[in-house]
């Protein structure tokens, strides 16, 4: 069992408050966008060791057998198979979509094999593997997420022509050539072929962009869908002119309420907006980014990575096998989520066994233990078991405790 250290990712679009609060941390007054807890090489957490701290991945590269398990080596290698962070959003992430398993070891090997430095602009590799996600809120929790229908997405392109019209102003060619596609063809290629003209469409696109943020600023917009189009303007203010801002509209507009969640999967094209929430994904790093960014978008790439299918919203309900403790187990087998709450003097039922295990703190303060050893967790605290350590248990002493416990979906059903 190890105590962890975990960084602090700064990326402009982080809170400066919202972790800080949350986990009752000073805050860097830098953004504070994501913590990183687990063993990704990108950001390791350390484990603090009476011999000095050591990086998470070394411990367990130094006994993936007895840390990991037979069980999860079998099925994901030798590394940490999952990565948990807390992420606060104060202003838009980009819009993105994360690459399957094929594509990402495909991508991978081909920008190895060309030398393609790592940290290079153009890389959109940054290891072989894919990048299933999940994030449950902590505070409300809006975002971006996957395909509305194509008919939806068309009677919000005609009533922003219908507002031009009202207002005495030539429309945007652009908004009328969307609204056309997304009438022809089957779905999903008229989803792709509106997504494809947004994203190729240059100055046009941009023109088009800023012309209807200036129509929705200036006129009532009665529509269907309002909040979409309201989070259209926000991030025409923080992208000026970014074809982003008109595929926004094609996307599924999500609130997440405390405690609802969603899962994103391979090639569900998404973007967080605003809040707190905690996030638990396979250990990858791999992203293409697809709009609101100031960072390189590789075009073709993402064309061949989106899921153009539109789908419904992917929440995620938990499961609830005793009182206090609920399990979020998303349609991936790297990770599930569960959220521990006791009372004082209250004990958890056994953490998974057989399988690594990340556990934080949230509020208030408990004692997690095995058969060799204890330790006493306050808020914010976080630390790894391995899985030769099992049987292990979170108690609360003298206050109570909210937990937040990442592991493999793979494992044998939690004794009660
Ligand atoms: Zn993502």
């Amino acid at each position: 069992m190890y105590k962890l250290a975990n960084s602090i990712r700064d990326y402009p679009w982080g809170s400066k408050t919202l972790i800080a609060d949350y986990l009752d941390r000073s805050p860097s007054g830098a953004p504070e966008a994501e913590m990183w807890i687990g063993a990704h090489p990108g950001a390791p957490s350390v484990a603090l060791l009476d011999t000095g701290h050591t990086r998470l991945d070394e411990v367990i590269d130094a006994d993936p057998e007895g840390l990991l398990g037979p069980r999860s080596r079998a099925a994901f290698g030798n590394a940490l198979p999952f990565l948990m962070k807390v992420l606060a959003a104060e202003s838009p992430l980009s819009l993105q979509v994360h690459p399957n398993r094929e594509q990402a070891a495909t991508g991978f090997a081909a920008e190895e094999a060309l030398g393609v430095p790592k940290d290079a602009q153009t890389r959109n590799y940054k290891d072989h593997n894919h990048k299933p996600e999940m994030i449950l809120a902590l505070t409300d929790f809006d975002a971006l997420c996957g395909f509305r229908s194509a008919a939806e997405t068309k009677a919000i392109f005609e009533a922003l022509v219908t507002s031009f019209r009202e207002t005495g102003t030539e429309s945007p060619k652009v908004l009328h050539q969307i609204s056309c596609i997304l009438a022809g063809a089957d779905e999903p290629t008229s989803i792709q072929q509106a997504f494809a003209g947004l994203i190729r469409g240059g100055d046009e696109v941009s023109r088009a962009v800023q012309a209807t943020a200036a129509l929705l600023k200036s006129t009532p917009y009665d529509g269907p869908h309002p909040a979409a189009l309201k989070t259209a303007l926000e991030l025409n203010e923080a992208y000026p002119g970014d074809p982003g801002v008109l595929i926004s509209l094609l996307l599924n507009r999500v609130s997440l309420r405390p405690g609802e969640a969603v899962y994103l999967p391979a090639g569900n094209i998404h973007a967080y907006l605003h809040g707190l929430g905690i996030e638990v994904m396979a250990s990858s790093d791999n992203v293409l980014r697809g709009g609101l960014t100031t960072k390189h978008i590789d075009v073709d790439e993402l064309l061949r990575t989106v899921v153009f299918m539109p789908l419904p919203v992917p929440r995620l309900a938990p499961t609830s096998p005793a009182k206090g403790h609920l399990i979020w187990q998303p349609p991936f087998d790297e990770f599930q989520l569960q959220r521990i709450e006791l009372e004082p003097g209250g004990r958890s039922p056994e953490l998974p066994a057989g399988v690594p295990v990340l556990v934080l703190v949230a509020s208030g303060s408990g004692v997690l233990e095995t058969r060799a050893q204890s330790f006493e967790l306050g808020q914010g605290d976080s630390a790894f078991t391995g899985a030769n350590e099992t049987p292990v248990t979170l108690r609360a002493a003298t206050e109570p405790v909210v937990a937040f416990v990442a592991t493999t979906g793979i494992q044998e059903p939690t004794p009660h």
